[in-house]
């Protein structure tokens, strides 16, 4: 149905699930398995978007939810859309608000027509149905949209998971009617249905009905274990085509990220790297560091010694400890673009290494490395 995305599969890991490919929108190429850092607020948060793609991003997100109640999707519209809004050329992907709204939405109310729920900004009331949340991606003007879905709490009783993925489907042929730009926009569903795999089968089989360009593992990574998390993932992709890219939604701790791209995942977003950066923290070859320590105090040492970004060629972690320590922009801005190059570099050598047949080496290679916390 769509016309403005494609996905080619390039090569497959020999010994995992693992894939490299290729998608291409109207706003170029993201080679895949990718990492996409979060635009929230039509801004990834304390990044020029310049400094954003000098990491190597090639896709970020946009929060239909945010911009819908501020400021308004009319007025980014009428501004020329998102891309232009925030000056951001390459692909961008919004999510439903959904998520969002069953997550933030307080005194929220369900019915098939869609969600009641109050701004959390002056506390006024507002509908989303599907056709509303179709309706502000248009015209924000994304490259790929997400279809308003109803993402279950967890835990979820198995009658309550299953009524919700039904509607799940029921919304989904609605979000697809009010699609009207198939030249310029993109449309990926959402698998529902919670940790129980017969939904998740049925889920699967009733969206890939649809015939869409794309389709996103939703209801996952919602405060569930780790082992329940990767059971599911591991059945959830087998039921997904093959010839379609699969995004696992607000997953972006390396962990899950790898496991993740060995399931056969190909994209992945999280707020992660960004937010981690405000509180001082810094993702690195070497675990997770805190430039808060008083250790940091007269280190003259790139904050990665393994890293090439713009920050760690020019700043030392004292510095970077003492803008922390002294309240100062900097510290966020700097944090913020070596953590989401850290990410999308990961992503880059995870690509290489499919390509190579050695995912699995470089899995083991990495956590030999990353397994310490907070310390270098
Ligand atoms: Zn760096």
């Amino acid at each position: 149905m769509d016309k403005a995305l494609s996905f080619e599969l390039l090569h497959k890991d020999s010994k995992t699930k693992a894939r490299r490919g290729r998608i291409t929108t109207r706003h170029g190429t993201i080679e895949t398995p990718v990492f996409m850092p979060v635009g929230t607020q039509a801004t990834v948060k304390a990044m020029k978007p310049e400094d954003v793609e000098k990491t190597g991003a090639e896709i970020i997100l946009g929060n239909t939810y945010h911009l819908y109640l501020r400021p308004g999707s009319d007025i980014v519209r009428e501004a020329g859309g998102l891309h232009r809004f925030m000056n951001w050329n390459k692909s961008i992907l919004t999510d439903s608000g959904g998520f969002q709204v069953f997550s933030l939405g307080q005194f929220r109310k369900i019915t098939e027509e869609g969600v009641k729920f109050k701004s959390y900004i002056d506390g006024s009331s507002h509908m989303m149905t599907p056709e509303s949340s179709i309706g502000v991606q248009l015209d924000l003007g994304s490259d790929i949209m997400m279809a308003f879905d109803e993402c279950c709490p967890y835990p979820s009783d198995y009658l309550y998971t299953k009524r919700s993925m039904e509607r799940t489907t029921r919304w989904l042929e609605r979000c697809i009617k009010a699609h009207t730009n198939t030249e310029n926009q993109s449309l990926f569903g959402i698998m529902q249905g919670g940790f129980y795999n017969d939904l998740r089968r049925i889920s699967a089989e009733q969206i890939v009905e649809f015939d869409l360009p794309g389709y996103a593992i939703g209801g996952i990574s919602v405060g569930e274990p780790k082992e329940q998390f990767l059971e599911i993932l591991d059945s959830c992709v087998d039921y997904l085509p093959e010839d379609k890219p699969r995004y696992l939604m607000g997953v972006g701790t390396p962990d899950y990220l790898f496991e993740g791209v060995e399931n056969g995942v190909d994209m992945f977003d999280c707020v992660l790297p960004t937010r981690l950066a405000r509180h001082g923290m810094a993702m690195t070859s070497y675990g997770e560091v805190s430039i808060k320590n008083a250790c940091y105090q007269r280190s003259y040492e790139p904050l990665d010694s393994e890293c090439d970004c713009y920050v760690c060629r020019n700043y030392s972690r004292a510095y970077l400890r003492h803008l922390f320590k002294s309240d100062e922009i900097l510290s966020s801005m700097l944090l913020s673009e070596h953590n989401i190059h850290f990410l999308v570099n990961t992503m880059a050598k995870m690509r290489k290494a499919i390509e190579e047949d050695r995912f699995t080496e470089y899995k083991k290679e990495f956590y030999s490395k990353y397994g310490g916390k907070c310390e270098l």
